[in-house]
């Protein structure tokens, strides 16, 4: 009989309700789930030798006969030891199971079998402990290449593999072919049921990379293609708003206490550009921390505003709603621009009349905080939208904003560096721009890793840096008492805030030192921070709330504690918070533990301030389905494609990509290849 792919796998010959369910936890409810989950390994079973030819350590399958009876040793309590050994003309080999009481029946003294396992081998022994075995000839579960799957408790590889093969048994070939056959022929992919087919059962590994290289390719390609579809469709079928560009922005430019850099300029005019085409503007600045993107995003603003437009900044915290607004106030301060604040730490009635001047549009910029997505939130005329560090916002935020205007420009800003390869797949609907220079006069931080024997030697470089009359950040991971206990013993230590305050406390009775984490209410926050900024703290030790965007200049020293448990991205973004004086600045990267994994990280850190270096890496080590949450940006997690090691794909199609977009959308025979984007691409709203 013959299903159909969207049958829930019940159906399947051997799956049951239990069996159902524990698919159901990873995710595959029907036929379709089931052939598209992938195996995460393979363990390759064709290789054959001959006993004397068995390496120490070594995985491999070998002929041999079993030379008298399996015997039955009883150890530590119910344990039980099953003991045979088998012999081939070169040598023999001494078998080992433990519990494992099948054995003894399913040997038969005298037959020969194949058995597969790893060889433990010194000078005069050759053993293996729990070997599989089969008999000569029936290839079930040696001889070829086998698949490991992610599994659960309870559902064995061999149940996912027989399930696997009673599927494809039953469906046959029955994977409709979308690739238009000039495609597959260009770029030499297998057909999609052969792709199917040996990815789950190869025969080698050249049928196996096959099977892979079409599937990466499927998955990229309907990718590009839905983003291209998506970006399309915003695009080309809304008329924005046509600015012109102010004789005063000029003027603004060149009041400013600094110059631009070169490519502050450059991303200017660029947007700029953008903003006086009747295409709705949708841009992405990217630049390291430090680099500048607030003025850029400012001159925008100023020039819609003498565009008679209202702007508006959405920033991820409060603190940095208020930092914003208070430079802008500043910055805007000869222009005759009201700046308007709205964020979630006002009260009642400072929001409620802070709505009213925005919605009577005598608000002319407003910066504020998630609070401006609430509906109460009207604009009289909203004309162009920043939302800063992007990266905290998910994209269905951004698009609430943009409905508050009328088909409003949009600039979007982060400080994560995003590898370029997964900038054009995340922001693939954005334009993008990248500020690559920092300001002048600029010190890399200096950066230093440490283990805690250290402190003392630290304790006396913080109070050098505070007796100069500077400041100190340290960071923690962890806030409360009750979170450590969740926390497995293999764990290093972690330090809550408190504890960290109180122990620098102890050293330092004549320093202020404050603590801040993001279970505190807002306006406690705010007016840490703010006492900070104001030097009325000489040491803050925080969580990393402080990671966003605040501007303290005379802060010149950053101590990160338990750093082994930041992400690379996360300990640059923090890192970025000092460095921003004019006097040399110090990070101190400390750590609790020094597996491989965390030295290799750590060094990075300490070699090298470039931040696009870092995500690179980060990226590199933790895969990008973790890399800052790809999920939260609304994206489908890859199932098979690995965006660094399928790089030349990814390049290959890009071009495939772009030129079935541009010329084959109407073509009949890309009709199956668009339907496949679209089903795709419809639960996704980006
Ligand atoms: P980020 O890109 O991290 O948001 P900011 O916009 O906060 O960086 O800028 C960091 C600091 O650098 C601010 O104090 C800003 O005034 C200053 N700055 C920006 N551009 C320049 C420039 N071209 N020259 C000197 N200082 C600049
Ligand atoms: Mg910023």
């Amino acid at each position: 009989m013959k299903f159909s792919l969207t049958e829930p796998i019940r159906y399947v010959k051997g799956v049951g309700p239990q069996k159902e369910k524990l698919f159901n936890t990873l995710g595959v409810y029907t036929l379709n789930d089931l052939i598209y989950y992938f195996p995460r390994d393979y363990e390759d079973r064709t290789k054959k030798k001959q006993i004397i030819e068995l390496l120490d350590g070594e995985r491999v399958a070998f002929d041999a006969t079993v030379n008298g009876n399996v015997s039955i040793v009883s150890i530590r309590g119910n344990m039980k030891m099953l003991k045979t050994t088998v012999v081939d003309s070169t040598g023999s080999v001494s078998l080992t199971w433990f519990n494992a009481i099948y054995v003894k029946s399913a040997l038969k003294p005298g037959r020969t079998y194949t058995f597969f396992g790893q060889v433990k081998r010194n000078v005069n022994k050759i053993e293996m402990i729990n070997p599989v075995f089969e008999e000569c000839g029936s290839d079930k579960n040696t001889g070829k290449i086998l698949a490991i799957y992610p599994s659960t408790s309870g559902l064995t590889q061999n149940t996912i593999r027989s399930v696997m093969q009673e599927t494809f048994n039953s469906l046959g070939d029955k994977f409709d072919e979308f690739l238009p056959e000039s495609i597959r022929l260009n770029n030499n992919l297998v057909d999609i049921n052969n792709a199917l087919y040996y990815i789950h059962f190869p025969d080698d590994e050249e049928s196996y990379i096959e099977a892979r290289r079409r599937l990466v390719f499927d998955e990229l390609l309907l990718l590009q293609l839905g983003l291209m579809q998506l970006k399309y469709s915003k695009d080309y079928n809304k008329v924005g708003i046509k600015f012109f560009v102010s004789d005063e922005v000029n003027k603004f430019i060149n009041n400013l206490p600094f110059k631009l850099t070169n490519a502050q300029n450059k991303v200017v005019e660029t947007i700029l550009e953008d903003m006086q085409s009747t295409k709705p503007m949708n841009r992405l600045v990217q630049g390291d921390v430090g680099s500048g993107k607030t003025i850029v995003a400012a001159i925008a603003m100023f020039n819609a505003v003498k565009n008679g437009y209202q702007a508006v900044m959405m920033a991820p915290t409060g603190i940095l709603a208020e930092q914003h607004f208070n430079s802008f106030k500043e910055l805007f301060s000869e222009y005759n621009i009201n700046v308007e604040l709205l964020s979630g730490g006002m009260t009642a009635k400072q929001k409620k009349l802070a709505k009213e001047r925005i919605s009577s549009g005598e608000a002319n910029i407003v910066i504020g905080t998630h609070a401006l997505l609430e509906d109460d939130v009207v604009f009289k005329n909203l004309g162009f939208i920043v939302t800063d560090e992007q990266h905290r916002f998910g994209v269905k935020q951004r698009s609430k904003l943009t409905e508050k205007g009328e088909n409003p420009d949009t600039l979007v800003m982060t400080a994560t560096p995003i590898p370029r390869t997964l900038a054009l797949i995340l922001y693939g609907d954005l334009d993008i721009s990248i500020i690559d220079e920092l300001p002048p006069n600029r010190k890399p931080v200096e950066t230093f890793l440490i283990g805690e024997k250290l402190q003392d030697r630290l304790n006396s470089f913080v109070s050098k840096e505070i007796d100069a009359g500077r400041q100190v950040y340290v960071v923690c991971p962890l806030i409360e008492e009750d979170e450590e206990k969740i926390d497995l013993q293999d764990k290093p230590k972690l330090k809550t805030v408190m504890e960290v305050a109180e122990e620098y406390k102890k050293v330092f009775p004549n320093y202020k030192i404050e603590f801040l984490h993001g279970q505190m209410k807002q306006s406690q926050k705010d007016e840490i921070m703010l006492k900070f900024k104001n030097h009325e703290i000489d040491i803050l030790v925080s969580t990393t709330v402080i990671e966003v965007g605040v501007n303290v200049p005379n802060a010149t020293l950053m101590i990160i504690e338990n750093a082994e448990r930041f992400g690379l991205a996360a300990l640059h973004q923090l890192r970025g918070r000092v460095g921003r004086g004019d006097e040399k600045s110090y990070c101190i990267l400390k750590c609790y533990s020094f597996s491989d994994n965390t030295k290799e990280r750590m060094n990075i850190m300490t070699k090298t301030n470039d931040g696009f270096k870092i995500a690179e890496k980060d990226l590199e080590i933790r895969g990008p389905g973790e890399f800052l949450g790809v999920r939260q940006h609304g994206l489908p997690e890859f199932k098979i494609a690995n965006i660094f090691a399928d790089n030349l794909v990814l390049e290959e199609t890009s071009k495939v990509a772009k030129d079935i977009f541009s010329n084959r959308r109407d073509d009949i025979n890309y009709k199956s290849l668009f339907d496949k984007v679209n089903s795709k691409f419809s639960e996704i709203t980006l």
